[in-house]
């Protein structure tokens, strides 16, 4: 298949632009990298950055062989002039368009970037002061490293009104404020993933850490494998609309026979009328093992490509 030699067009998330680059000229983008095949389609993930006003944009993209964009994996922008030591305690809310969800189990729950200085609203109620309530907890978590001498991995602290556990690595803080502490220990499971990033460059987007958290409240023993997988993979992302159209019908009739979920969904996973992200989101949430398997299943047999 040829490569097509037009350059690849997506809008910025940050800023709404249309921007484009060469997937085949590497001064065009700034990262790549390549996953393994999925549903026939070899994607990459690039990373791109243009400069708007005092800014600098940064656009993660999903894209085909062909060249072709299939979805945003996350998006952020940087100050372009350095910012200065009066503001280094300032932290600014990463927003996407999905307001925070509030919760059944959770009052707060905020993830921060100590570098960065972003901040993401999983759950936060409308009256809370996100930025302000970053920087007390960080003054917190710095007394304590000032204090212990080995870091405690959790501590339980108040602030105002709220009684948080608070989990620290060197790049990430957590935040949590639970409705229901019987949940503790589900997610435990999980928070390492969330704090030990393996990119520091990489803004793990809202609908991801949100999804994350309604799976934790709805099953008391999930799949950490898979959770780990929606927190990493670059796929969920990604519209499929594959090139065998004329195989689609035969591909769900068969594939339906060992996996029940995919008469439902395969047909229009295969023709790009919805992503993985928005099934799981939506309707499939507590089904998330099904479709991870059926994933698993299409991928394993090469039905496709
Ligand atoms: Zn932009």
């Amino acid at each position: 298949m040829a490569m097509l030699r037009d350059a690849t067009k997506f809008t910025c998330r940050v800023c709404g632009e249309t921007l484009r680059f060469d997937p085949l000229d590497e001064s065009t983008y700034t990262t790549k990298t390549d996953h393994e095949d999925f549903f026939g389609l070899q994607l990459a993930t690039y990373r791109v950055a243009h400069d708007s006003g005092h800014e600098r944009h940064y656009n993660s993209v999903v894209v085909d062989q062909r060249g072709f964009f299939r979805g945003h994996r996350d998006a952020y922008s940087e100050p372009l002039r350095k910012v200065e030591a009066i503001t280094d305690r300032d932290y600014w809310l990463f927003h996407e368009e999905q307001p925070s969800q509030s919760s059944d189990k959770f009052t707060l729950a905020l993830l921060i970037s100590r570098k960065h200085r972003w901040i993401i609203d999983i759950v936060c109620p409308e009256q809370l002061n996100a930025p302000e309530l970053a920087t007390i907890v960080m003054d917190r978590v710095e007394e304590a490293w000032r204090i212990y001498n080995t870091l405690p991995k959790l501590m339980e602290t108040r602030l105002a009104d709220l009684d948080v556990h608070v989990w620290a690595s060197d790049s990430r803080v957590l935040v949590v404020s639970f409705k229901d502490l019987s949940l503790l220990k589900t997610f435990e499971g999980m928070v390492n993933q969330i704090i030990d990033n393996q990119e520091e460059s990489v803004v793990p987007r809202r609908q991801i850490l949100s999804l994350i958290f309604r799976i934790i409240e709805q099953k008391s023993s999930p799949s950490y494998e898979i959770l780990s997988r929606i927190l990493t993979e670059d796929m969920l992302f990604a519209t499929l609309h594959t090139p065998y159209e004329d195989r689609i019908p035969n591909i769900v009739e068969q594939t339906g026979k060992k996996m029940p979920i995919a008469k439902e969904i395969l047909g229009p996973l295969l023709r790009g009328y919805t992503t993985l992200i928005e099934l799981l989101e939506n309707k499939y949430c507590d089904r998330y093992e099904e479709i991870y398997g059926l994933v698993d299943f299409v991928n394993r047999r090469r039905l496709l490509g």
